[in-house]
């Protein structure tokens, strides 16, 4: 985690490529299986896909949702929970070979560049077969998970709230993030909508 923490500290806005990077994965994998079963899309809310991104300044949280196809208790634990998945070693040796650190997210570790700007990240996530449940992780590689009975209900998909790091105020500001999410929707085929709370 150290390792790729600093080797990519200085081009840290990627970690916001990488999480619209995901939801929009999670936004087609509901949008594959709403083709087949029109049921699973839900009604009301649930069946708008798109991006959310919240800056809250107050809190210094900065959260992006997706009404994707979320993840179960057992998908937060295996998708997000194991830093000893196949991709960290082969990106730590690709870096260590002078790789081009930038390309995280083709090892399956992408996540984890959200700590580059957060030092405690949560992820609440509900996924159709499952509860919702909450996912937290401060930065030293150990996380908890438990069912989710204090947050208001996603309907479906996930939220993944970072607790920014004192050092990266600046994505607590509109402009800053107004540039990254255009730079980085390009090619992604879902709406993105932001907003931010008064301060
Ligand atoms: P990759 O996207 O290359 O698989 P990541 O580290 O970016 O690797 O993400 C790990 C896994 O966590 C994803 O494969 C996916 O299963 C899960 N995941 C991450 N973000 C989301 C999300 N917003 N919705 C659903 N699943 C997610
Ligand atoms: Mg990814």
């Amino acid at each position: 985690m150290d390792i790729i923490i600093n080797s990519l500290y200085s081009n840290k806005d990627i970690f916001l490529r990488e999480l619209i990077s995901n939801a929009s994965d999670a936004l087609d994998k509901i949008r594959f299986l709403s083709l087949t079963d029109k049921e699973v899309l839900g009604e009301g809310d649930n069946t708008k896909l798109e991006i959310q991104i919240k800056l809250d300044k107050e809190k210094k949280i900065l959260s992006i949702r997706d009404r994707g196809i979320g993840m179960t208790k057992e998908d937060l634990i295996k998708n997000l929970g194991t830093i000893a998945k196949s991709g960290t070693s082969a990106f730590v040796e690709k870096m260590q070979t002078g790789g081009d650190l930038n390309l995280i997210g083709q090892f399956g570790v992408g996540f984890y560049s959200v700590y580059l700007v957060a030092d405690y990240v949560e992820v609440l996530s509900k996924h159709n077969d499952d509860k919702q449940h909450v996912w937290e992780s401060k930065a030293d590689g150990s996380f908890a998970v438990s069912e989710d009975t204090w947050n208001e209900p996603l309907g479906r998909g996930t939220e993944i709230r970072l607790h920014l790091r004192e050092e990266a105020g600046e994505y607590l500001e509109e402009d800053k993030l107004k540039e990254l999410v255009k730079k980085y929707s390009e090619f992604i085929n879902f709406p993105i909508h932001m907003w931010a709370s008064k301060e």
